[in-house]
């Protein structure tokens, strides 16, 4: 192990070089991957010199999420310490059920699903680390569902039609989950957003009213801190007062913004947080963790056992309930996604995380500027945090982005705003600094001058 670890890190070497000089990765089909890397699995076992060689090949090939020009999802760019954590947990190969099997690393996520809920206004809350946002609003539901229909656990539907609320610009894992638990896709109402990409609150309550008089059951309003294309948030405060008034569960998915509880006054955008009953924050996006690193956070943490605990004498052997989380947790066996966090937090402090979200938000601001003063380019809105929407009038925002990709300038992406495609700067990697933005935006400039002009924007879908 210690001589491959070696290999290892003089491959990690490379990539870190890699990232510093290099295109982000330039688009290339799968096809010609197919042809120039040797992927197929072999009969007989290889030397570890071969295998190693391999990997190298497949690492040129593999897109660089820490490269400065990589814009394209709501992580990039890494926290040093968490990745340098991340590697030991991987040989550490732990398993977050019990505390027989994990010791410390469960006392390490008690600290921080404990700090986080405090965080988020609960100092008697809790919570568990899942696989992703996607999961941590699935158990957000899950909980909703139960306590709206306590018998649902063990009995399963009894014909009620409960309903979910969103608004339009929140996140697919909603109706997804909801197409799972039992709810029913659709019965997701995905309430109208206002000019700033924020849910109407009066369209809620009306879109209650209805389902309240045909017989339905609000069960759950999904509020958004941080909406995937735009960085919106939802008024919580305004919102928790209409699900109180309708005893409807309120979960905040905090994905992508949830990060900013963490500073003094950014904090604000998440006024109200403190009402609602779960919370789902992704570490692995704005703070820089590497993926996956999420937690669902809850006003009431006995509820995650009394939701999800099933007996299981082979396991849950020693200790109490409390000391193996596996008693409250969708999984049985569980990544350790706490270590690298609290890795980070040791490293960093309150106060790091609280300069970390000033300096990307301030590139987000610095973006804006520049954006605005730009001539042939168009600034959607002012960023609500840390992704700047923008355009260029009549050229086609996929074309520009596939073009940017094509030639290794920069991976950036395209999302709908309002009834069009724009493309989405997303500022959450602390590499990138104001050269490599202005340097995207001369380049945007450049591809979108040389593209064809294009019909008008409802039809700039690709
Ligand atoms: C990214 C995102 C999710 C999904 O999180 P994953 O960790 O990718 O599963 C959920 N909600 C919002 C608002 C997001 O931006």
């Amino acid at each position: 192990m210690g001589r491959m670890l070696e290999q290892c890190f003089r491959l990690a070497q490379e990539l870190l070089d890699a990232e510093q000089t290099s295109a982000p990765m330039p688009k290339v089909s799968p096809e010609k991957m197919m042809r120039e890397l040797d992927l197929a699995l072999p009969r007989q076992g290889r030397s570890e010199e071969e295998v190693f060689a391999q990997m190298r090949e497949v690492l040129a090939f593999t897109p660089q999420t820490s490269n400065r020009r990589f814009f394209n999802q709501l992580f990039a760019g890494r926290v040093e310490m968490a990745g340098a954590a991340e590697v030991l947990s991987g040989l550490l190969n732990l398993s977050m059920y019990t505390f027989k099997v994990a010791g410390p690393h469960i006392l390490i996520e008690h600290q921080l699903v404990r700090r986080m809920a405090a965080l988020a206004g609960w100092p008697e809350g809790g919570g568990t680390f899942v696989p992703g946002g996607s999961m941590a609003n699935l158990v957000g539901m899950i909980l909703a569902r139960n306590q709206a229909a306590p018998h649902f656990r063990d009995h399963g539907g009894e014909g009620q039609r409960l309903m979910v609320y969103m608004s339009a610009e929140g996140h697919y894992s909603v109706t997804k989950n909801a197409g799972m638990l039992g709810f029913g896709r659709h019965q997701v109402r995905h309430v109208r957003s206002d000019r700033q990409g924020r849910m109407d609150v009066q369209a809620l309550e009306q879109a209650i009213g209805q389902d309240l008089a045909a017989g339905a059951i609000p069960c759950v309003v999904v509020a958004t801190a941080g909406t995937t294309v735009r960085g919106a948030f939802d008024p919580l405060r305004a919102i928790a007062e209409v699900c109180e008034r309708h005893q409807a569960w309120l979960h905040v998915d905090g994905a992508l913004g949830g990060g900013l509880v963490l500073h003094p006054e950014w904090r604000a955008k998440l006024d109200g947080l403190e009402l609602a009953d779960s919370f789902t924050w992704d570490a692995h996006k704005a703070m820089g963790i590497p993926l996956i690193c999420s937690a669902i956070l809850v006003k009431r943490p006995e509820l995650l056992a009394q939701n999800f605990r099933e007996s299981a004498d082979y396991l849950f052997q020693a200790d109490s309930d409390h000391l193996n989380p596996g008693t409250k947790s969708i999984q049985c066996g569980r990544r350790n996604d706490a270590f690298k966090l609290w890795a980070a937090w040791q490293h960093l402090g309150d106060e790091g995380w609280a300069e970390r979200i000033d300096r990307q938000v301030a590139l987000a601001e610095y973006a804006a500027n520049r954006l605005e003063q730009h001539p042939r380019i168009q600034l959607c809105e002012p960023p609500h945090s840390f992704t700047v929407c923008f355009e260029v009038a009549g050229k086609s925002s996929a074309e520009i982005c596939d073009v940017l990709h094509q030639r290794g300038d920069a991976v950036i992406g395209y999302g709908r705003y309002e009834e069009r495609y724009v493309l989405r700067l997303v500022t959450v990697n602390p590499l990138v600094s104001h050269d490599e933005i202005d340097r995207l935006i001369e380049k945007v400039d450049e591809v979108a001058a040389a593209l064809p002009d294009h019909a008008p924007a409802s039809s700039s879908a690709r």
